[in-house]
């Protein structure tokens, strides 16, 4: 069998399920386990509820109500025929979730999170469920939480494998076509819903697929597959036929947006092939993460980051840089959550370029200024290079001043001034 995954852009719209709907009849696979994630954006909705249930400032059933208008707008379209049990089915779904808000006790943020944002997946696999029976596509609808077992890390809850093992063994068919929940579990003592992080349907697709010894999973997508750079930023892009498992890590390690490598950690040990698709063409072959070649074609990736911070420093008395004041300097970056892309260090200087997400420079140069000489550089870019060359490295280097360069097997990182 295999695990396809729909992702909440490919059922954003009554429009999406509908070519949901048509992907499986395209692709004509009969046994399928389908992961779906909460339609478009309905994660962020729900995290807007779970903000006003806590803030008790703002009223969370205004957010609600947008969740269900979302929802019932699609379902309208879906169902002509309002007298469709689908109707009752999310209704039930709605009112479980205005039950938990009226009746929870627990101040608990990660806990109260996952109790409400579950909801997005919960609702979007109950319509998609109901609209592919509607056009004759057999299918189950199963609780990913009676699989997927995790301790009660809420938010960011770790997988009891041994336990998922034996749900899954004892409750997935191999046959036909079952739709569950990507993103959710329940932890063992209490059975209270659990999440995987932000984004984690593919890392749900991946469970499945480990525990099923499934032929293959598919990432259904609104690109043709991996790209070897982003679009937004360079002019031509070439679409990635075959990677390696390795070589996608080392990608996402990088920061390009391919597939986390939570994801494919449990695929690779088991050499499940894992394919990206365009859900517009889904005979197309899109890409395959795979064993074996490490790009097809070879070519050179790009990652770029923007907004980074480069910051060089030297000890007050031009002492060597050693363990323990660089020691420090990581521990102040962290406070400061200033997330560390790149790390050069010389006998005296010792130079950092970090991604000021949340805008905690001042702070932390204060911090740094109480112990070094600091230099530093603002709103810089940084590329990243897979298997460069040299002329290519030129190219990106045209009009724009280099600050600093690090190579390594495979791998050149600039930090440039635009
Ligand atoms: N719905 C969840 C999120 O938006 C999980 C996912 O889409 O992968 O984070
Ligand atoms: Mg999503």
């Amino acid at each position: 069998m295999k695990v396809f995954k729909f992702g909440g852009a490919s059922v954003k719209d009554a429009a999406g399920v509908k070519n949901v709907a048509s992907v499986l009849q395209k692709t004509g696979e009969k046994d399928l386990l389908v992961v779906v994630s909460a339609m478009g954006k309905m994660t962020n909705q729900l995290e807007k509820v779970v903000d006003a249930y806590l803030s008790e400032t703002q009223s969370a059933a205004e957010s609600i109500q947008e969740f269900k208008e979302y929802h019932n707008c699609i379902l309208n379209d879906l169902f002509p025929n309002s007298s469709h049990p689908v109707f009752n089915e999310v209704g039930k779904r709605y009112q479980s979730l205005s039950n938990f808000l009226e009746h929870n006790n627990s101040k608990n943020r990660p806990f109260v999170y996952d109790q409400i944002v579950g909801y997005g997946e919960l609702v979007s696999t109950q319509i998609v469920s109901a609209y592919l029976s509607e056009v004759h596509i057999e299918n189950t609808l199963l609780d990913v939480r009676s699989c997927i077992e995790t301790d009660s890390n809420y938010r960011d809850a770790k997988v009891d494998w041994e336990a998922t093992q034996e749900h899954i063994s004892a409750k997935v068919s191999a046959k036909g076509i079952t739709i569950t929940q990507g993103f959710l579990g329940a932890e063992g003592a209490n059975n209270f819903t659990t999440t995987l992080g932000r984004e984690g349907s593919d890392y749900t697709a991946a469970i499945f697929a480990y525990c099923l010894n499934a032929e293959s999973v598919t990432i259904w997508k609104d690109v043709p597959g991996v790209l070897n750079a982003d679009p937004r930023y360079f002019s031509k892009t070439t679409l990635l036929n075959k990677i390696s498992y390795r070589e996608a890590i080392e990608l996402a390690f990088y920061g390009a947006s391919v597939i986390h490598p939570k994801t494919l950690q449990p695929l690779q040990r088991k050499e499940i092939p894992l394919f990206v698709k365009s859900f517009v063409n889904p005979l197309d072959p899109g890409t395959c993460v795979g064993k074996g070649v490490t790009l097809d074609p070879m070519v050179s990736c790009f990652i770029l980051k923007k907004n980074q911070v480069l910051i060089s420093l030297s000890s007050l008395d031009f002492n060597f840089m050693m363990e323990h004041h660089i020691g420090d300097v990581f521990k102040w970056l962290h406070t400061y959550k200033m997330k560390v892309e790149l790390i050069q260090n010389s006998a005296i200087s010792f130079s950092v370029c970090v991604d000021n997400k949340y805008d905690n420079l001042a702070p932390l140069l204060a911090k740094l200024r109480s112990a070094f000489k600091v230099s530093w550089n603002e709103n810089v870019t940084l590329y990243t290079i897979r298997h460069a060359d040299s002329k290519q490295i030129k190219a990106i280097l045209k009009d724009k001043t280099l600050l600093l360069k690090q190579e390594s097997r495979g791998t050149v990182q600039l930090v440039v001034k635009e």
